[in-house]
């Protein structure tokens, strides 16, 4: 199947072909129909099998209908990890004037901050410097997220982002789509899918 055959719109059809991605990989394939239909999803899959794309494309075409600032949020347990999915974002989204913010550690808070005054459509952070941020950047909320995305779950469940997360779930709406992505199911992953996720739709890379 094509990307115009999961249900992707003309402009993200011409995203994913101007990046090369000629069509869906296994995990696209399966998670952006459901997606696109409004479901919260389970996806296990590693780094390389497309899970980006797989919540990336979902995530765009649903803030093209509702354009909003702070739309999604995606978590990720590492700031290498956390630049590729924003540049994916980007990339995708560069024919929509998207504008993408990435808060994770060991970078000038106050450089994230002025990205955070522009409003963001999307932020892609680790744990623990979101919610520094949430704490203390004057006049920054999530509480109109659409999208949360817990990216490599299994490795945000960490002793040091445990207590974040607890406090990020607790600062974002509970009425929106939350997307889980992990290389494993470990009991504490499934603990906080109970948490977090309404009704999901498991699937396999
Ligand atoms: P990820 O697993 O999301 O980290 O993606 C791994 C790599 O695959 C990235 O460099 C993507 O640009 C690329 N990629 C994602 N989806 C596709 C696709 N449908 N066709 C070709 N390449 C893709």
């Amino acid at each position: 199947k094509s990307f115009k055959d999961l249900g992707v719109n003309e402009q993200l059809v011409e995203a994913c072909e101007n990046l090369g991605w000629k069509n869906p990989s296994k995990i696209q394939q399966e998670a952006i129909p459901h997606a696109l239909q409004g479901k919260d999803i389970i996806g296990l899959a590693q780094t390389g099998s497309g899970k980006t794309g797989a919540f990336a494309i979902p995530i765009l075409q649903s803030l093209l209908e509702t354009p909003q600032s702070f739309f999604a949020c995606v978590l990720s347990p590492t700031r290498e990890l956390a630049i590729q999915i924003a540049e994916q974002f980007e990339a995708l989204g560069s024919g929509i004037a998207l504008r993408c913010a990435v808060l994770v550690g060991g970078v000038d808070q106050v450089q994230q901050s002025i990205a955070l005054s522009k409003r963001p459509h999307i932020v892609v952070a680790t744990p623990g410097r979101l919610l520094d941020h949430l704490t203390n950047t004057k006049g920054f909320s999530l509480r109109t997220l659409k999208f949360l995305v817990l990216d490599e779950a299994d490795r945000l469940l960490n002793d040091d982002f445990e207590k974040s997360l607890d406090n990020i779930l607790e600062a974002i709406p509970k009425d929106r789509r939350t997307y889980l992505f992990s290389a494993t199911m470990t009991k504490k992953v499934k603990k906080l899918q109970r948490a977090c996720l309404k009704n999901p739709v498991k699937i396999e890379a």
